[in-house]
């Protein structure tokens, strides 16, 4: 009987709340005191275990409590008692269980895949396709109200010989985006600089606010209007100078294909907890890339477990050519749920290379941060 042919026997949730540095504003709402995620530990007959992780945001992509519950009580059932060698027929399974719930899903996913990899001695890339890239250019997210304190951030940025700002605009007047774009062209010329509205944008003034942004040449503008002003994401994408991504428009490989038939984009942040797993988010990627749209590793308030497993997906992606934006858990939480750093250096996320998905969360850190009672190491 091969390694695979294991069956799962365990699975553990840990419902998280991560306190942050500073808040964050975003143009459909904010994050400020902790992040709330959950941790989801599968056990194999073996001994083995996998973990993955759920990065929920209740006005994006759904709440902790759905998440939550949705891999307690249903996706539990699917998976307990199966084989590892079972992960596509499972994760089918889980498309059908639940509705929506993507970030569960993407949890289970990478569960799944770290205990099969660390089952069979193989990187969670090699199990999606092999490697096309050892590191991932990382862009860290400028969105707290202080500027004075995104200052302060960018200064240590630069000092870590990160390359690559989003600035989040569309969260307060017009004015302030243009006063911080300005402030970032004068005193951190060496930045490329992308912007996101996180739908912040009243059709009635997207054009001529988005008109403004292009003049500062960033890289692109991503989703400037409400996810289902699909005409208005059209025009202006037609009107703009400056390549158009979608983020919040596009979930699943399903929204890729509806996108680029009608000309949303110019190209798309490819997040797991949107697509509902690595290899659904590899789906999205592939099918914005045979329309000749670009792709980015985007993510959610994530800590370093979700990072690794988009990092991983991202190794085995050659679609995603943007880089990423896993800077939660250098750069925005307090403290981290990994055993050792998301590895990141010079600007770069490393690839791991280890057995699964590399590194591990520290059981402990998980007990102290849990809402809930602790679980066994
Ligand atoms: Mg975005």
């Amino acid at each position: 009987m091969s390694d695979l042919h294991q069956k799962i026997v365990a699975m553990d949730l840990w419902p998280l709340a991560l306190p942050v540095v500073a808040r964050r504003d975003h143009g459909i709402g904010s994050v400020e005191g902790t992040c709330e995620v959950i941790v989801l530990r599968l056990r194999a007959e073996g001994g083995q275990e996998g973990f993955g992780e759920a990065s929920p945001w209740s006005v994006f992509t759904g709440s902790p409590e759905a998440s939550h519950a949705a891999l307690d009580r249903y996706l539990r059932p699917l998976v307990v008692g199966r084989r590892l060698s079972d992960r596509a027929a499972i994760m089918a399974d889980a498309g059908r269980a639940v509705a929506h719930c993507t970030e569960a899903k993407a949890a289970l996913d990478t569960a799944l895949l770290d205990l099969a990899g660390r089952v069979c001695n193989a990187p969670v890339w090699a199990l999606l396709g092999g490697k096309c890239r050892d590191t991932i250019p990382l862009s860290c997210s400028i969105a707290n109200p202080e500027f004075e304190q995104d200052i302060a951030l960018m200064h240590r940025l630069r000092a870590d010989g990160v390359g690559l700002i989003k600035l989040k605009t569309g969260f307060r007047d017009h004015a302030f985006d243009v006063m911080r774009l300005e402030r970032i062209a004068a005193e951190f010329p060496e930045f490329r600089v992308r912007v996101d509205y996180n739908q912040g944008l009243s059709i009635e003034e997207a054009p001529a606010r988005v008109r403004d942004v292009a003049a500062f040449g960033p890289d692109f503008i991503e989703q400037p209007v409400a996810a289902h002003h699909f005409d208005m994401m059209a025009r202006l994408r037609d009107e703009t100078t400056v390549p158009l991504l979608a983020d919040e428009s596009v979930f699943g490989p399903e929204d890729m294909t509806r996108a680029a038939r009608d000309g949303i984009c110019d190209g798309v942040s490819v997040k797991i907890m949107k697509a509902g797993g690595l290899t659904r988010a590899q789906s999205v990627a592939r099918i914005a890339a045979a329309n000749g749209l670009s792709a980015y590793g985007g993510d959610m308030f994530e800590a370093g477990l979700a990072h690794l497993a988009g990092a991983h997906m991202i190794a085995a992606t050659p679609e995603i050519t943007l880089g990423c934006e896993f800077y939660q858990a250098t750069y925005f939480l307090k403290e981290d749920i990994l055993e050792t750093p998301f590895p990141v250096r010079d600007g770069q996320v490393i690839v791991p290379d280890g057995p699964g998905l590399g590194l591990r969360p520290d059981i402990a850190r998980l007990n102290h941060f849990s809402q809930s009672d602790p679980v066994a190491a």
